[in-house]
């Protein structure tokens, strides 16, 4: 039978999904629009200006990736992907404002006041142009080629589904429509060549099914689980912006339990994961799981969320783990604070790129815990004027939360700041005396003065 009868015929997708891998002659199956939910009224307006634009000049222009997906799903979108036969250059030449970005997969931007409209020129089947590492990883894929050759070459199957503003049908080459309505995640091709590519399909895997609540599928999952070491290869700052997108995309907890489910935590924050599996308490699971659920709750809530608050809490377990040692050979505790988030952080950042300005705040939050403790004469109102007290009065309440021995100075804080002057001033004054003088300051020694030689 002719591949595109076979297909026409097998308009009732979801009985036998085609086989992931690239196919010699088979042309997409069409899902015409009174077959799908995708209306225009819920595609942005600034990405159907896109398609239009480049339709009108000639090329040819789709809908693609996580907007088709989530729009098949009833879900919002988060944003909007367009695929098309027009070059980068020949998009940034119909686009004034128009970005070229990216060097190992070159990207236009088009912007619109806060949305970016992403437009990829399609990619093509494997060619002599792409660059690989001896592992087979990618580390440039700019060779263009057909909307089929591109479906192809995306991560997975539900990810490679094509919208067409021309008849508003959905075009299907990879069998994402029937693993979609199986809530089936399935990586195009063979699973270990695919992540052996980009290691980084291994993380939006488990984004995905974490988000989505989609299973993966076997070959999917297999290769993860041996393939996890690769993404030490990746470049820290490309993992630093996965780990935004797993962490601040509002499905923390989930994507945490699957991390480490698949063994692909510890590949991110090794420190982290070995502290939770030596852990004799629960609460550094528990402190973890909280933060996230924290984080959930105010993205939900249309609250701000910082990277620095977060790794505060992915990092806290290693730097109390290592403050202790310090403390146990005579630092003092803020300086072995210091010292512990120096020394987390470092290593930390040459696997995860998180940068500076984030790390600093982080660190400002371990040292705050210490200073939190002293709360005699004028320092607690000093300290509630600082910048970062919202945020280590927070992580103080996160680790008394978590089973962690401060409750009650959690307590004496939120006490604290609900009194008003008077209240405050008898709060400290009745510190006084109660916490040991963290260091008596001592006084300079007076150097004693050679005698005057005698001559
Ligand atoms: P999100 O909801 O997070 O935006 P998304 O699937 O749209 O999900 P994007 O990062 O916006 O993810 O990528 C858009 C599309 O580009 C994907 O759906 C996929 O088809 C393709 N893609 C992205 N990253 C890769 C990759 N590493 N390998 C292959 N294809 C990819
Ligand atoms: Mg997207």
């Amino acid at each position: 039978m002719f591949s595109w009868l076979k297909h026409s015929l097998k308009k009732t997708f979801g009985k036998t999904p085609p086989d992931p891998d690239p196919p010699v002659d088979r042309g997409p199956v069409i899902i015409p629009r009174s077959e799908h939910g995708i209306s225009r009224s819920n595609i942005s307006e600034n990405a159907l200006k896109v398609l239009y634009r480049l339709q009108k000049a000639g090329h040819e222009a789709y809908l693609v990736g996580g907007s088709v997906r989530d729009l098949l799903l009833g879900r919002e979108p988060k944003d909007f992907d367009v695929s098309t036969d027009a070059s980068p250059e020949q998009v940034r030449q119909l686009f004034r404002n128009c970005r070229l970005i990216g060097r190992r997969f070159r990207l236009a931007h088009v912007t619109f006041g806060r949305e970016i409209i992403e437009v990829a020129t399609f990619r093509a089947a494997e060619g002599g142009a792409r660059v690989h590492t001896e592992n087979g990883m990618i580390l440039r894929d700019n060779v263009y080629g057909t909307v089929e050759e591109d479906a192809w070459r995306r991560d997975f199957t539900v990810n490679a589904l094509y919208y067409d503003i021309r008849d508003f049908s959905v075009l299907d080459y990879t069998g994402g429509m029937a693993d979609l309505r199986a809530g089936r995640l399935r990586i195009i091709g063979d699973a270990e060549t695919r992540y052996r590519e980009d290691p980084v399909r291994m993380l939006r895997a488990i984004r995905f099914a974490a988000k989505l609540g989609f299973r993966l599928d076997e070959a999917s999952e297999a290769a993860i689980r041996q393939l996890g070491p690769l993404l030490a290869e990746v470049a820290p700052a490309r993992l630093f912006d996965e780990i935004l997108k797993l962490f601040l995309g509002g499905y923390a907890v989930q994507t945490f339990e699957v991390l480490r489910h698949y063994g692909l935590f510890g590949s991110l924050f090794p420190a982290t994961e070995r502290c939770l599996q030596h852990e004799e308490h629960h609460f550094p699971l528990t402190l973890l799981v909280r933060a996230l659920e924290n984080t959930d709750l105010r993205l939900a809530e249309g609250k701000p969320v910082t990277p620095a608050f977060l790794f505060a809490a992915l990092l806290w377990e290693p730097v109390r783990a290592r403050t202790a040692e310090l403390r146990a050979q005579g630092l003092a505790p803020i300086e072995a604070l210091q010292r512990a988030g120096d020394e987390v952080v470092a290593r930390q950042t040459e696997r995860v790129a998180c940068p500076k300005r984030f790390t600093l705040q982080s660190r400002e939050i371990w040292t705050f815990q210490e200073r939190l403790t002293r709360r005699s004469g004028r320092r607690p109102s000093l300290l509630m004027e600082q910048p970062r007290f919202r945020a280590a009065y927070d992580f103080l309440l996160l680790r008394a939360h978590s089973g962690e021995d401060v409750g009650e100075l959690a307590q004496w804080w939120t006490r604290y700041q609900e009194q008003d002057e008077g209240g405050r001033h008898a709060m400290s004054a009745s510190q006084k005396g109660k916490e040991g003088h963290p260091r008596k300051r001592r006084r300079p020694r007076r150097r004693t003065r050679p005698a005057p030689e005698q001559s």
